[in-house]
């Protein structure tokens, strides 16, 4: 038997492994499951190579639970080692690996989750063990008796013999510390599988598992049908050629499909559609990513975007490594450039991972260019997605900016130019700004859409929680247009052509009637002003300007805006039509009860149009109309 010791600094290394990665504690399995995959790969490719010339055989890499032992095995049969290459691989490279890592991470280590999402290799497998064993022989030896043991209690010094193993390939025998006997409970080992190695390259096996066959035999039942028996197989846990993996052209709607299902078994919904993206210059990246419907918020926040390196699971916490925009969608992204041992800050300055937005933008583009009927189908389910691109990511904004879509309230579709094209004549100001008239709701908001329509104007819809930031995001990018709500002011104010005519109520008689007027409504809330509108229109119009209900949403859904202006009351105007035969009933009316009466019934017929008689005030309102109609 050899002994030796790792390195002379290694007395510090194991306290440390342990310590530092303590709540992370699970990755060692992705560590050593993934060195299995690499030797298998790795056999693989030297039979292609013409380099090894034997039976690759059964590859399945087999993890394993003796729970009477104490033992937690990890076996593969892949390229093996012989004892030279055990000193310098597991000795060397493997300490030097980790010893590596911690020098850099050692004063990070109160940062425990960002520290977990990064491997140890090898070493991490001293998290979880009192001692490792790997027995191990390469595929070179023709001999059983040419394998070795290396064994490591923890301490700077391990021992090397020689062993007999059957076939090719190695053994990671882990004894499992008393602390970590979780890793010996089945359900634990299973859960932590599906997590990292879903969708590993090589199979691997957990288990066994009973199924259903046709017996052999050809045997009929009663019924003549084959007779079935039962069989123990292999549980394979992964699926190792995931449709991200495949050429686009191999895969029919179905497949991206059922392999949505596989990423996010929990879900029902199905995803809008998807980009399989497969990109091998400047950098290597393929994935496949879902739109999703947006209605169920619940799915839409469960569901993450998983990111892969060589089909090894790495994290599915992507904000700040994506552009924020794509966290919003489903899927797999995976890049063996983004290597597993770097820290969250290098993935969050990757150029390659930066890119990804530009591929997601042309792909868009293609899909707009190649049936743009199809693509309007989408784009009620798809806008928040490209609004969020849009107000995140200044170069996605640029891409994107020609397919945008405005919808109008008759469910036409405009490019932002083309639309411009369709208001420029008839909604141009009197200073020649070109005023883009949107309703978030073109249901609660219809008196004012038909007020714009009896006009003649068109009005597109704005909504959702972003539309307060997209509105001032076209103000600053379009040239020489503003962007008001239907119900920012009256009709003509929105789109002024003409200066508006003078009230023509006396200063006293104006005096007199906000008076009234503010004795029956919130003072604090609405602001009297008088107008002349036509005898046809309403005796009070409530409006809300535009600019501060729009900082006020701003605030309220982060960015933007100012700084607590979300907390404000709502502010509005309540516009007097100073044309109506009411106002003049108002004036001449002498009993004080009744001209109160008046005003408050006025005010309150606005109100409801707003939707803002509420409660006690609209319980009241009913009351004092049905007593009118008496
Ligand atoms: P890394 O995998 O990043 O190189 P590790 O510490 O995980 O670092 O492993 C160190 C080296 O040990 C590997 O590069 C490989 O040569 C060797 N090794 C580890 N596990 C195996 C295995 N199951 N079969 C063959 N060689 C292995």
């Amino acid at each position: 038997m050899a002994k030796g010791t790792i390195n002379v600094q290694a007395e510090n290394i194991f306290p440390i492994i342990k310590k530092f990665l303590y709540s992370e504690h699970e990755i060692f399995l992705r560590e050593l499951v993934s060195n299995a995959v690499d030797a298998t790969s790795k056999l693989k490719a030297l039979q292609k190579m013409g380099e090894y010339d034997g039976e690759l055989g059964d590859i399945k890499i087999e993890v394993s639970i003796d729970k009477k032992a104490g033992t937690l095995t990890i076996s593969d049969k892949g390229i093996g080692m012989n004892q030279e290459e055990v000193e310098k691989y597991l000795n060397q490279v493997a300490f030097s690996g980790a010893s590596e890592f911690l020098q850099k991470y050692e004063g990070k280590a109160d940062d425990a989750g960002i520290i977990g999402n990064f491997g140890l290799g090898f070493y991490s497998a001293f998290m979880v063990s009192t001692k490792v064993d790997v027995v191990t022989r390469s595929y070179k030896s023709t001999d059983e008796k040419e394998a070795v043991i290396w064994s490591c209690d923890g301490n700077p010094e391990y021992t090397i013999e020689k062993t007999t193993k059957k076939g090719r390939g190695s053994d990671i025998v882990l004894h499992i510390t008393d602390e970590d006997k979780e890793f010996l409970e089945e359900n634990r080992i299973q859960g932590i599988l599906d997590k990292f190695c879903k969708f590993l390259p090589v199979e691997i096996k957990f288990g066994t598992k009973t199924e259903l066959v046709d017996n052999a035999k050809g045997k009929k039942d009663k019924d003549g049908k084959i007779e079935k028996v039962e069989v123990t197989v292999d549980k394979i846990i992964n699926n190792p050629n995931p449709a991200w993996k495949k050429s686009p052209t191999e895969l029919k709607d179905e497949d991206y499909k059922s392999f949505y299902r596989e990423l996010y078994p929990m879900t029902f919904e199905e995803p809008l559609f998807n980009i399989h993206l497969n990109v091998d210059y400047p950098f290597n990246l393929t994935g496949v990513l879902y739109f999703p419907r947006l209605k169920d918020k619940f799915e839409f926040q469960k569901n993450k975007i998983q990111l892969y390196s060589n089909q090894v699971f790495i994290t599915d916490s992507v904000e700040n490594i994506v552009p924020e925009f794509l966290t919003l969608l489903h899927g797999v992204i995976d890049s063996p450039d983004i290597p597993l041992n770097v820290s969250r800050s290098y993935l969050q300055t990757d150029s390659n991972v930066k890119k990804i937005a530009s591929h997601i933008s042309n792909k868009l583009a293609d899909m707009f260019k190649n049936d743009r009927e199809d693509f309007q189908t989408k784009w009620d389910d798809i806008r928040i997605f490209i609004e969020y691109g849009m107000l995140t990511d200044e170069k996605f904004w640029d891409r994107i900016k020609d397919v945008y879509l405005f919808k109008n309230t008759k469910d036409e579709y405009y490019t932002i130019d083309e639309y411009r094209a369709s208001i420029e004549e008839n909604q141009k100001d009197k200073d020649g700004k070109i005023v883009h008239l949107y309703t978030s709701d073109k249901v609660a908001q219809h008196e004012y859409v038909a007020q714009a329509e009896n006009r003649g104007y068109d009005v597109t819809i704005i909504d959702g929680a972003l539309a307060a930031h997209m509105v001032q995001k076209f103000e600053q990018s379009l040239e020489n247009v503003t962007f008001a709500r239907v119900d920012a002011d009256t009709i003509d104010k929105l789109i002024q052509k003409v200066d508006a005519p003078k009230s023509n109520l006396t200063e006293d008689q104006e005096k007199e009637l906000k008076e009234l007027i503010e004795g029956v409504v919130e003072k604090e809330s609405y602001s009297v002003q008088f107008e002349s509108l036509t005898e046809k229109d309403n005796p009070m119009v409530i409006t809300q300007p535009e600019f501060m209900r729009r900082m006020k949403e701003q605030s309220m859904t982060g960015g933007g805006g100012m700084m607590g202006m979300g907390n404000m009351p709502d502010m509005y105007n309540l516009v007097v039509n100073v044309n109506h035969p009411l106002v003049s009933k108002m004036l001449i009316e002498t009993d004080a009860d009744k001209k109160g009466q008046l005003a408050k019934q006025a005010a309150d017929l606005a109100k409801l149009s707003q939707g803002l008689l509420k409660g006690e005030a609209l319980s009241n309102f009913i009351k004092r109309s049905v007593e009118l109609i008496d």
